[in-house]
């Protein structure tokens, strides 16, 4: 092996396959030789910041200063941009501000110029690695008789490679879109929303997917003005003057706003570290306990920082954590919550001060992520249940100017927000197009409404093992389904009358289905006996979300990058 090349694959040229590239080319190991297929034309840019995710209008919701580190800075980057670009986002470079979010084409035109980057540092430091655009990868076969993997592009060329590292990224699969009339199966690619409505668009979900669609719509049925304190109002336009906006959620809450964080990155040095998570699950028949997680990396963050929040929560199992933060959304109307929220975060950001409890909340989640497939089973539904929808609405982060534009439109009686509940029933109407949509409110009473047009909003798909792209992984039995093992059988066996179809029965005991494939620590896909397979790994997080719950976008690509070139050094230091 000293004398061949290692022949490294990656499957996609966005943001995570930009960072892999990175963590590649820090290995600073001259033998290996990097191919990156990506289908589109550009790299770097994926899906949010490239046309495919955004307009003109849609912001990241992180500002500069947040995002992690590449080649060169934002800032830096800004200073060699030319000034028709900057114009047409209209950014003045020696005024940029690193603590706004940017707009996603030009944040996408930032990645793509770092791609760049890393492409002449590779040809620097003596790296062989050849970008294939307009080379969409069609299939994937493991090989392990001769420890290679062959990767099919386009239907057409095979290519044999020793390690691939699966960075496909997002895909919002279709189901009615194109065959029903103003059914929307996902608001991407959003300029198919720049049409004008006279009538009410039904969107289902309150996420930032739902956000990005409003915005889009709002702008081709009205206009927005400055009020003149610095908030906005919205007018219709005489075109559509029948135009509005209903949001349906299964609760009825809207995600909460953006402020300032204390650490720009998510981190915090008085985390649980791998030792002492693994000395725990030593301790606990390999299981990583929940509550152990939520005492430790979180709960006790407060002694410090914020003693009376502490002495609030110290006594609080993580149900009444929750309950105790749902409670206030659940008493206030959304639109007021949301702009007690905005002011709050408004403080937060000019005097740049934390709002404490939110920032430990998005850490928990970061820190939750990677060691989730540890969590018992009886801990992952409760997760599920209760931790998930509080951590998916606290640490959305609503931008500034989406607010405004939120607030608005509900001033102006164009934006509404319905609780369907649970039991909503919907109904696809395949011939006249649209939606129906039947749900009780809170107050019990039976309620039908009928939606010409409809953007399913829930944001990004956890997708299935069935859902998994490349045939022969699957065909192969490469991959596996996620499972999570339950800690007591009486417990799997009470679960299993409640959700036939995700627990069943193995030699070791119960076990839950969790949305996705199989991976270890690593990032490297299993099979169905628990054995790694160390030439495939996965950073496409639609598949591997039911062991990575959170979705914290280029945070989490630049931690597992860096967990997959930690493991590829361990493996190539002879080499
Ligand atoms: C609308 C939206 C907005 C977001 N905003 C933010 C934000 O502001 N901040 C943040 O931190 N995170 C954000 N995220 C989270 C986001 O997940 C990451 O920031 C990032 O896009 C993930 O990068 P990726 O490379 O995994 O996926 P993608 O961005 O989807 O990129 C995957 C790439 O692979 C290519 N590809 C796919 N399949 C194939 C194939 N078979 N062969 C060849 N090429 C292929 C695609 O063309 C694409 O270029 C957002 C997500 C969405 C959906």
């Amino acid at each position: 092996m000293e004398n061949k090349k290692i022949r490294i694959a990656l499957i996609g040229g966005g943001p995570a396959a930009l960072f892999m590239f990175k963590r590649l080319l820090e290995l600073g190991n001259r033998n290996i030789e990097i191919t990156i297929f990506e289908k589109k034309e550009q790299f770097g840019a994926g899906m949010p910041y490239s046309r495919e995710g955004a307009n003109e209008e849609h912001i990241t919701n992180v500002s500069a200063n947040e995002i992690p580190h590449i080649v060169t800075s934002i800032k830096d980057w800004v200073q060699t941009v030319s000034s028709d670009i900057l114009d047409l986002f209209s950014i003045e470079a020696e005024r940029f501000n690193e603590y706004k979010v940017l707009s996603r084409l030009f944040f996408g035109q930032y990645l793509s110029g770092q791609f760049d980057l890393l492409h002449g540092l590779a040809k620097e430091k003596g790296i062989a690695a050849e970008l294939k655009s307009g080379s969409e990868v069609t299939d994937i076969q493991d090989k392990p008789g001769t420890s290679e993997v062959s990767v099919e592009v386009n239907a057409q060329a095979n290519y044999l490679f020793d390690k691939v590292i699966i960075c496909t990224g997002h895909n919002w699969p279709k189901r009615y879109e194109g065959k029903v009339p103003g059914y929307f199966d996902s608001p991407y690619p959003p300029s198919k929303l720049r049409q004008g409505f006279n009538h009410t668009v039904g969107i289902k979900g309150a996420s930032l997917t739902a956000i990005d669609a409003i915005r889009t719509i709002a702008r081709h049925n009205g206009i927005f003005t400055e009020d003149g304190t610095g908030m906005l109002s919205f007018k219709a336009s005489s075109d559509t003057p029948d135009f509005k906006v209903v949001m349906h959620t299964r609760h009825g809450f809207l995600p909460a706003v953006r402020f300032h964080l204390e650490d720009s990155h998510l981190k915090s040095n008085s985390l649980l570290t791998e030792e002492e998570l693994s000395a725990h699950r030593q301790e606990n028949d390999g299981f990583l306990s929940l509550d152990y997680l939520f005492e430790k990396d979180f709960k006790e963050q407060f002694k410090d920082k914020d003693e009376d929040f502490y002495a609030r929560i110290k006594d609080m199992t993580m149900e009444d954590f929750v309950a105790s933060m749902m409670e206030l959304r659940e008493e206030l109307d959304p639109f007021q919550l949301l702009k007690a929220e905005y002011i709050q975060a408004e403080k937060s950001i000019k005097r740049q001060e934390s709002v404490y409890w939110k920032e430990m909340l998005a850490i928990l989640s970061f820190a939750l992520n990677y060691p989730a497939k540890y969590l018992s089973a009886e801990d992952t539904l409760r997760m599920q249940k209760t931790l998930l929808p509080l951590i998916s609405l606290v640490i959305a982060f609503i931008p500034q100017t989406s607010c405004r534009e939120l607030l608005a439109l509900h001033a102006a009686g164009r934006l509404e927000l319905v609780a369907v509940g649970t039991d909503s029933e919907e109904r696809v109407e395949k011939e006249k197009g649209g939606i129906t949509i039947r749900y009780t409110t809170d107050d019990g009473d039976a309620k039908s409404a009928y939606y010409k047009t409809y953007v399913d909003c829930v944001g990004q798909p956890h997708l299935n093992y069935e859902d998994f792209p490349f045939r022969s992984m699957l065909e192969d039995k490469t991959i596996s389904v996620a499972t999570i093992r339950f800690k007591e059988d009486v417990n799997g066996q009470e679960a299993q009358q409640d959700y036939p179809d995700r627990v069943t029965k193995h030699s070791d005991g119960y076990r839950l289905s969790v949305s996705g494939i199989a991976i270890n620590d690593n990032f490297q896909v299993t099979d169905s006996y628990g054995a790694f397979n160390d030439r495939i790994y996965i950073m496409a997080v639609p598949y591997i979300g039911g062991y990575n719950p959170d979705y914290s976008g280029l945070d989490f690509c630049e931690e597992a990058s860096g967990r997959i070139a930690k493991w590829l050094a361990e493996e190539y230091q002879s080499v």
